[in-house]
């Protein structure tokens, strides 16, 4: 059976990039009926908090993302540190005393000579002296892991054949000097106890798969395919990481973004299919294809959301709506119309509260200099409230009559004293759903 799993950390917020990782796992696993799990990568103690892990689960709540398993790394620390006692009895996984200064001069000295930085291992070579005697005056030390030198491959989900030549990665620290387990253990220890068959996660995390390959093998677990996602990159190509900040999820939604606007753009962006709006999650399972996937980076524009999410509203059925239209106070006779007239016209849900108002409470007139006798005569022509839908056809007859007035001109400075805008739902539709008849004076308290 498939089991996926998305695993953040919860030491900030969800953004859309976090958002590709989560989606592809999730609908891996509903495509073939098997587990999603939500891991949070919390072995961080001082990061990680409780209101970040509140809030990705509210997150991929509001997107409909459900999780069939919670588990939290933070709760499972026992299982890593039998996975590292059982590591270190295998020799491959030992302890080093180098400062970070020293580390770092090491570094640049290997670079200075053209070769690359990796740690040299020097502390396979203490003795048990040495090492008493380090301990006594530093501490304890880290814990690495032991890297076997070959070429570690796979086939990748995305990248196609991938490999790392495992000699040109330091060992991988796996558990710090105050005992904090590191990811890299951590989720190897997980991917196995789990039995997790497909790891997607972003590029950024191919070097981690060499060694968590490695890892796995060691330990004997069955080791999961893997594909690794390219990262977003703005609209111009550049680098998203830093803006990736004001890309919250919790922001998208706050702005009118709606779930399935997002996740239609997400589940094909970088792909080799285009974007198509989906109404349901089970829409989206169906072509989704996670090797249709394109390895070079990603291309992402937030305002491609808004024209999707219009396009999204304008397609919702009354059904869909009704609910919104309801806690509106919009009365249920003229709901259904109410809808027609303005599905067209909403960029997000709660601008169909702004049309409902100004059907309620009437428009700020707009009425420009030139227009003024025009709209104060066409005005004085209006028949008795309350309107119909052929109230607004019989009314501009008699007002381009008397004015003779014609087509824009004649439309135009009418609609805009009525509604207050120059772009708007039918007229005929908006003159029905007036709760009031309009008027000239300026409402507010100016
Ligand atoms: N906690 C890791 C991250 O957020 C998980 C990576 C993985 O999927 O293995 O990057």
């Amino acid at each position: 059976m498939t089991v996926t799993r998305f695993a953040p950390s919860p030491t900030g917020h969800l953004h859309v990039g976090n958002l590709r990782t989560a989606l592809f796992n999730f609908l891996i696993a509903r495509k073939s009926g098997g587990t999603f799990i939500l891991r949070l990568d919390d072995t961080d103690p001082v990061r990680s908090r409780p209101e970040f892990a509140d809030a990705i689960q509210r997150d991929l709540d509001w997107l409909g993302l459900g999780w069939d398993r919670l588990e939290r790394q933070s709760e499972r620390l026992e299982l890593y540190g039998n996975a590292a006692e059982e590591l270190r009895g295998l020799k491959r996984l030992y302890e080093a005393f180098e400062t970070p200064t020293e580390l770092a001069l090491r570094r640049r000295k290997l670079l200075k000579m053209g070769r690359p930085p990796v740690y040299d291992r020097s502390a396979l070579d203490l003795s048990e002296d040495e090492r008493d005697r380090l301990r006594t005056e530093r501490g304890q030390g880290v814990w690495r892991f032991l890297l076997e030198h070959e070429r570690v491959e796979w086939e990748d989900g995305v990248l196609g054949q991938a490999s790392i030549d495992a000699s040109s990665v330091s060992d991988p620290v796996l558990i710090r000097q105050d005992g904090q387990v590191l990811y890299t253990l951590a989720s190897a220890v997980d991917d196995v106890e789990m039995g997790i068959t497909h790891v997607v996660r972003g590029s950024d995390h191919v070097t981690n798969t060499a060694t968590q390959i490695q890892i796995i093998r060691t330990l004997g677990g069955a080791v999961p395919s893997f594909a690794h996602h390219s990262l977003l990159t703005g609209p111009q190509g550049e680098q998203l990481s830093k803006r990736l900040g004001t890309l919250a999820l919790g922001d998208l939604r706050d702005s009118g973004v709606e779930p399935m606007a997002l996740l239609s753009l997400m589940a094909r962006l970088g792909s080799s299919d285009p974007v198509e709006l989906r109404y349901s999650i089970e829409d989206l399972m169906e072509g989704f294809d996670i090797t249709a996937f394109s390895a070079s980076p990603t291309r992402f524009d937030v305002e491609d959301l808004r024209p999707l999410t219009a396009r999204y509203l304008r397609g919702l059925s009354f059904d869909a709506v009704a609910a919104d239209i309801d806690a509106l106070g919009v009365p249920r006779r003229i709901a259904r119309r109410f809808w027609e007239a303005v599905r067209e016209n909403v960029g997000t849900r709660r601008e169909m509260g702004e049309w409902w108002i100004l059907f309620r409470d009437g428009a700020e007139p707009i009425v420009d200099a030139a227009d003024r006798d025009f709209v104060a005569e066409a005005f004085a022509l209006l028949p008795e409230f309350p309107f119909d839908t052929g109230t607004w056809s019989a009314w501009t007859a008699a007002v381009g009559e008397r004015t003779g007035r014609k087509g824009r001109n004649l439309f135009m400075p009418l609609r805009k004293a009525i509604s207050g805008r120059e772009r708007g739902p039918e007229m005929a539709d908006v003159m029905a759903l007036l709760q009031k008849p309009p008027g000239l004076e300026r409402r507010g308290s100016g």
